[in-house]
């Protein structure tokens, strides 16, 4: 295949191509696992080695994101490029263009990775998000805690994940500090949303438009990090639905190609607020990689490989956990493993860990998924289980 055809290509990539991965923590794990099943070779591309995805995937590539003479030697030697981590430079992506089919797109990343950018489209594109506005100085600041009163949080704009880079402002004597803490970055303020409960909707669309879900996913957080996700979501249909069919415009809008996860507030009076989009395979997905027909992560694989969708179809109501690197002894200074044959005495419960070699507080090393006659039963077994490890 010549160089223009393979940045254009409009042919499915069969089995037997190989998948460029930019990124290599935990989702692009799982992404490799499900793309060698089905007959695929995966290259990964981070400044690391012997990451979760290079443990896993057939070439590990050390070099750095904005090595651009790297990123296009290593999409020169794949068939598409895919992305499991959303914080990659905008160049970087336009560096793998130049060689190789990108999916999603570049302009899906660029708006995603910038929150403001992200709310900014959400918004004008008359998507329910939570309410915000741009802060670049202390008077932008203050004048927003005027408009949204306390609390509100603040949040950088770029670089943001599992509640990094976010100050809870309860009092608007503490704009200053907050403000000092932040230094010069780009940020937004949002306004506190007192949420009955946080849902997310994983979409795929394929290269033929067809989108798939897999439905309402429900997220407890602890501490601003995902903690357990239960699915069939416990919620009125309509709420499904609606949370659904934003999540199917969003896409659409985005033109994505691959898997995007939406994740909302259910308000207290019953509307859905966009809280974040995440271009990529998400967290509260992971339990479809035992529960569902087709996971998200072989979904996003089929996607960008221009494949038609497989079935999202839950076999089993199931629940997951994330075990952080405060579950192992060394973290509290004391010696041993997790208790892993406890958790393994639980039938119905699947361990997966994703090779950190370094365990840290708020760290994700790996999760737990149950599965059992009800949502509700799922979410019980798979927290005793993690307590279990203890
Ligand atoms: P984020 O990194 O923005 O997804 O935030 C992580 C978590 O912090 C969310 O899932 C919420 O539990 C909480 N959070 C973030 N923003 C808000 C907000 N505006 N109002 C209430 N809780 C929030």
């Amino acid at each position: 295949m010549t160089r223009s055809d393979k940045t254009t290509n409009s042919q499915p990539i069969l089995p037997g191509s190989v998948i460029g991965v930019l990124g290599s923590g935990q989702l692009g794990r799982m992404f490799a696992i499900a793309a060698r099943r089905m007959g695929y070779r995966v290259h990964t591309f981070s400044p690391e080695t012997d990451t979760p995805t290079g443990q896993v995937a057939d070439v590990e590539i050390k070099a750095h994101y904005d090595d651009l003479i790297a990123v296009r030697g290593f999409a020169s030697d794949v068939d598409v490029v895919t992305f499991e981590f959303e914080n990659i430079p905008a160049e970087t992506a336009q560096a793998a263009a130049e060689r190789a089919l990108v999916r999603p797109g570049g302009a899906v990343l660029h708006t995603t990775q910038n929150r403001r950018r992200e709310k900014t489209f959400l918004r004008d594109n008359g998507f329910p998000v939570t309410p915000f506005r741009a802060v670049n100085s202390l008077e932008d600041l203050k004048a927003g805690l005027n408009e949204f009163g306390c609390p509100a949080v603040l949040k950088t704009a770029g670089f943001g994940y599992d509640g990094k880079g976010q100050t809870k402002i309860t009092s608007h004597d503490q704009a200053e500090a907050a403000m000092t803490a932040a230094g010069k970055q780009e940020m937004i303020l949002e306004a506190w949303v007192d949420f009955a409960c946080e849902l997310s909707v994983v979409g795929a669309r394929g290269a033929d438009g067809a989108f798939t879900h897999w439905g309402a996913i429900q997220n407890d957080h602890r501490n601003h990090i995902l903690d357990v996700s239960v699915a069939p979501a416990n919620l009125p249909l309509e709420i499904t639905r609606d949370a659904v069919e934003i999540a199917r415009a969003v896409l659409e809008q985005l033109d994505v190609v691959g898997v995007l996860c939406v994740e909302f507030f259910l308000t207290r009076d019953g509307r859905l607020l966009i809280n974040e989009l995440a271009p990529r395979p998400h967290n509260s997905g992971h339990l479809t990689f035992d529960a569902c027909v087709t996971s998200q992560f072989e979904q996003q694989l089929r996607a960008v490989c221009g494949l038609p969708l497989g079935s999202t179809e839950l076999l089993r109501p199931a629940a997951m956990a994330n075990l952080l690197g405060d579950l192992w002894p060394c973290v509290r200074g004391e010696s041993g493993e997790p208790n892993w044959a406890a958790a393994c005495a639980f039938p119905n419960v699947k361990l997966h860990l994703y090779g950190k070699l370094t365990p840290k507080p708020g760290r994700k090393m790996g999760h737990l998924t149950a599965m059992a006659e009800s949502a509700e039963k799922a979410a019980e077994i798979v927290r005793k289980a993690r307590e279990a490890l203890i």
